[in-house]
């Protein structure tokens, strides 16, 4: 016979277990189920292991989705502000790195402690390397077959997460289930991803690899201003990863590389100053050695500053803070750090994330069509999404 309990949560990230701590503190018998070992591992390797755990300023605007305003009330329910309390009633030290974005001063671990923690002293039980072998909709909820045997709840919350790091326990399980039971998705591609450049591009930039600067992408009207990394795959850093949930295949995107500073005009100056520069040095002085030698060799070929005409300088501007192009690809989920798209919320109850054709069914986190840009945006989706689904599930 399946163990009888209140609320399932497929999922032990974070959303999964903030869900659960809300629901057992309201008295509700959990279990959480994962088929990893730990609980919480993208918490743990989240922000170069010290967890970007929440954004200051997280709202709409932050948030990729079909529908850009179901984001909105959980946001407004359970706030970032909510979840830094949370974090200064545990005692863990952290700090503004910058944008708004708020980082554990020491490890990611203390997140995830913190988490189970509250779960076991809420009542909530978290059973890992635990693998569900079939979901049944029974008379007053659902049977859970796992291969520790079957729990039946009239609650289930799937808060399995997104596609990205499949290496790290990630899978499409989430999807499979809001489609087995009639939920529309949208298509999941990957997110805050590098992005991938055509092998002759890559041949030309090689001496770039490693090279970073403060720069400006955009995509259409959206624009990051972040770090800009060549690598030797192609781009990175975050101003790449932000631009990447908004860039399609086939699309171009336009680099500046020195976004705040004018190039023409600085060059001017300098060829009137000393005409007997090479390019390349007087660029230099703009941009990092390696950048402006690589624009300076394609853009003003041989000879000094003097010999460039303002229409030449125009060029070399162009190509530093205009530089239009066209990526071929991302790095997949392999490395992307979210999937975009999942259930759509069309199917969802925005104060409560259950479905709206299957009562006691919800969706909570990544798995959901929504999508936040880097900076902690996502964990608040996770810790806003848990939250709410906790107080009714
Ligand atoms: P997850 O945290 O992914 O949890 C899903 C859980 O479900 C996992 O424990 C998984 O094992 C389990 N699961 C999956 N499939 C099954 C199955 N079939 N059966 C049972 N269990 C299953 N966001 C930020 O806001 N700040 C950051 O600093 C940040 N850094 C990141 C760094 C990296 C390298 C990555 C990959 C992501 C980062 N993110 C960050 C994104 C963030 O980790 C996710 O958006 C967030 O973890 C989503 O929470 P979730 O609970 O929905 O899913």
């Amino acid at each position: 016979r399946p163990t009888p309990v209140d609320v399932v949560v497929i999922g032990a990230g974070a959303a999964g277990l903030m869900c659960a701590i809300e629901a057992g503190r309201r008295g509700r018998r959990v279990v959480v189920l994962d088929h990893a070992r730990a609980p919480g591992e993208k918490i743990r390797i989240s922000g170069g292991g010290r967890c970007n755990f929440t954004n200051r300023d997280a709202g709409p605007r932050n948030y990729l989705s079909a529908n850009p305003g179901f984001a909105i009330s959980a946001l407004k329910r359970y706030r970032a502000q909510d979840f830094i309390a949370r974090i200064d009633r545990r005692g863990i030290a952290w700090h503004e790195k910058t944008l708004g974005q708020l980082f554990c001063d020491g490890s990611a671990r203390q997140v995830v402690d913190m988490l189970t923690d509250d779960l076991r002293e809420a009542g909530g039980e978290l059973r890992l390397a635990t693998v569900i072998t079939g979901i049944e909709r029974a008379a007053d909820g659902f049977t859970v077959a796992t291969t520790a045997g079957s729990v039946a709840c009239r609650s289930l919350v799937v808060a399995s997460g997104g596609k990205s790091i499949p290496k790290m326990g990630a899978t499409g399980f989430g999807y499979e289930i809001a489609e087995r039971f009639g939920l529309a998705l949208q298509p999941t591609r990957p997110g805050l991803v590098p992005l991938t450049l055509d092998p002759a591009l890559l041949e030309r930039l090689a001496p770039l690899a490693g090279v970073a600067v403060e720069g400006r992408v955009s995509h259409g009207k959206t624009r990051f201003e972040e770090g800009l990394l060549f690598t030797h795959r192609g781009l990175s850093g975050p101003a790449i990863l932000q631009i990447s949930s908004y860039w399609r295949e086939g699309d171009e995107i336009t680099l500046a590389l020195a976004p705040h500073t004018d190039i023409f005009a600085r060059l001017r100056e300098m060829r009137a100053a000393n005409g007997r520069q090479a390019p390349a040095t007087a660029l230099a002085t703009l941009l990092p050695k390696r950048l402006a030698q690589l624009i300076a060799e394609r853009e003003a070929g041989a000879g000094n500053l003097a010999d460039l005409s303002d229409k030449a300088l125009r060029r070399i501007d162009e190509a530093v803070n205009g530089w239009r192009l066209k990526p071929t690809g991302s790095e997949g989920y392999r490395t992307a750090e979210v999937t975009l798209g999942g259930v759509d919320t069309a199917g969802l109850d925005s104060r409560t994330m259950e479905a709206r054709t299957v009562p006691g069914l919800y969706f909570i986190g990544e798995v959901v069509d929504v999508t936040g840009w880097l900076g902690g945006y996502n964990f608040q989706w996770a810790w806003s999404s848990g939250w709410v689904a906790g107080q009714v599930a």
